[in-house]
């Protein structure tokens, strides 16, 4: 895939402590053999030259190119790296065009936008996070208001409401009219025998359906809704400084049409995001449920501790993700029993500014910036896909 480049961030490549020397200095020595064996993914069909970049560096989610930019931007004006992550991801959050986290985000079964979201801090090694949370469309910076003003690693549901509203952040309706003519799509296609109608049920009207003055098109428009499947997609973003420091951040509004109440892997801390500065920093997004019960990005950072390639590390998790969830007969593919159901997708950022990102399938991409330009590279993979 051909990398898409954004204008030059502010930031310059800078002299760089090596992760070796950090990793060294924790008495755990890294396999330089395996790692120079493991820096072209096995079964990747993409080369992993991040595996070999030094140096300041920020890496997120596809969605996130624009989060990495504006990271890397503020971390060349002397933030935090919490914050530099933090208010990259709250771009994807504002953005109502992404329909996977923050405002505009789809809801859950009940037509109810909840927002999952953690921040760890890797000179502290302190996190923050928020679950569950409603009407608030930043839940990242409420996670760092977690991590910084309490002695509490997550809050849930009201709590974190109530707890986002002491801290001065507005109420606000998230669901766009967009996410909502889908969460009506999908819940009159759910079934046959209730009292929603899907568009075969209906009759044919007799005339034009009223629209209503100055509505956004399509409001209230009840004809020809288009059923959406359960849909996933997350923004997690990590950054490691020119000293090393490292911290990470995931924000979602989880699984689309989930059952409310419902907490992901981007809370988590361990699953769906997890740093630590003497290392590196993991993500995921995809399947949250696979992340959580392997412990995904925890296991990530251990392996690169042991001096395996971010790539290598990444496509190592996905590989005990297939191992593990499919014992259960329902995440089998159909077709190919030895293929899962569903995709899920691994990120990880060494201490050195090494990276790398893998998926269960073929096609998946990241974002990165490497200090001097972002781009969206090609991840590597386990299964190509049919
Ligand atoms: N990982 C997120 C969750 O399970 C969803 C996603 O990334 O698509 O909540």
């Amino acid at each position: 895939m051909k990398p898409m480049k954004t204008s030059n961030g502010s930031f310059g490549r800078r002299k760089f402590i090596s992760s070796f020397t950090a990793v060294a200095g924790l008495g755990m020595t890294p396999d330089l053999s395996l790692s120079a064996q493991t820096t072209q993914p096995r079964k990747a069909g993409v080369a992993a030259p991040g595996d070999n970049h030094k140096g300041a560096c920020c890496i997120a989610s596809a969605n996130g190119l624009r989060a990495t930019s504006r990271a890397m931007g503020l971390l060349g004006q002397g933030y935090d790296p919490a914050d530099c992550i933090v208010q990259g991801v709250r771009i994807i959050e504002d953005d109502p065009n992404d329909n996977s986290v923050g405002y505009g985000g789809l809801p859950n079964e009940d037509g109810i936008v909840e927002l999952d979201a953690s921040v760890m801090h890797g000179p502290t090694h302190k996190s923050g996070a928020v679950a569950s949370l409603r009407n608030i469309k930043n839940p990242a910076m409420v996670a760092l208001e977690v991590l910084r003003r309490t002695n509490h690693c997550l809050i849930v549901g009201e709590g974190a409401l109530k707890f986002a509203v002491r801290m001065g952040f507005k109420e606000e309706n998230l669901l766009t009219e967009a996410s909502r003519r889908d969460w009506v799509a999908w819940r009159a296609s759910m079934s046959g025998i209730d009292d929603w109608l899907n568009d075969e049920q209906r009759d044919a009207p007799s005339g034009k359906i009223w629209q209503e003055p100055n509505s956004e098109p399509g409001k209230r428009a009840s004809v020809n809704l288009q059923p959406v499947p359960y849909h996933t997609g997350t923004v997690h973003c990590s950054i490691v400084t020119s000293q090393g420091d490292i911290s990470s951040c995931t924000s979602t509004s989880g699984l689309s049409w989930k059952i409310p109440g419902r907490v992901g892997d981007s809370p988590i801390i361990g699953a769906g995001n997890y740093c630590d500065n003497d290392i590196g920093a993991a993500g995921a997004t995809g399947r949250g449920e696979s992340a959580i019960v392997t412990c995904g990005a925890f296991d990530i950072v251990q392996r690169m501790a042991k001096g395996v390639s971010p790539t290598e590390a990444c496509l190592e998790a996905i590989d005990s993700v297939v191992k593990h969830c499919l014992k259960e007969k329902r995440h089998r593919d159909p077709k190919d029993p030895s293929r899962p159901d569903f995709d899920l997708k691994f990120y990880a950022l060494r201490k050195d500014g090494a990276f790398g990102g893998a998926t269960l399938f073929s096609g998946g991409t990241f974002a990165v910036h490497d200090g001097q330009t972002a781009s969206i590279v090609p991840a590597a993979y386990r299964f190509e896909k049919k």
